[in-house]
């Protein structure tokens, strides 16, 4: 199963000619933003107007990365070596 679809489409909509001149308006403010390719702009553009809604974003896009991780890696077939790293490693990056 392939997810290409990012969660920052909740929060923008594409014009009918994205694919060519990459511009979407935002749900939030209707301000048009250009992209470049990429949905950084559009990131970009909540994190710098919308707080708020970048905090959705943020929080949908985790949700997504945890259902592509569990899709991924069914918990039955983890292995004990391999988990034990990766919460290491999550503990010591989260820890400030
Ligand atoms: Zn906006």
């Amino acid at each position: 199963m392939r997810v290409n679809k990012s969660v920052v489409w909740d929060f923008f909509s594409r014009s009918e000619n994205y694919k060519v001149n990459k511009k979407a308006t935002c749900l939030e403010c209707n301000e048009n933003v250009k992209g470049s390719g990429n949905t950084t702009n559009f990131v970009t553009h909540l994190r710098t107007n919308h707080e708020s809604v970048l905090a959705k974003y943020l929080t949908a896009k985790l949700q997504q990365q945890q259902q592509i991780a569990r899709a991924a890696c069914p918990p039955s077939n983890q292995q004990n070596n391999q988990t034990s790293n990766v919460s290491a490693n999550t503990r010591s990056q989260s820890k400030k």
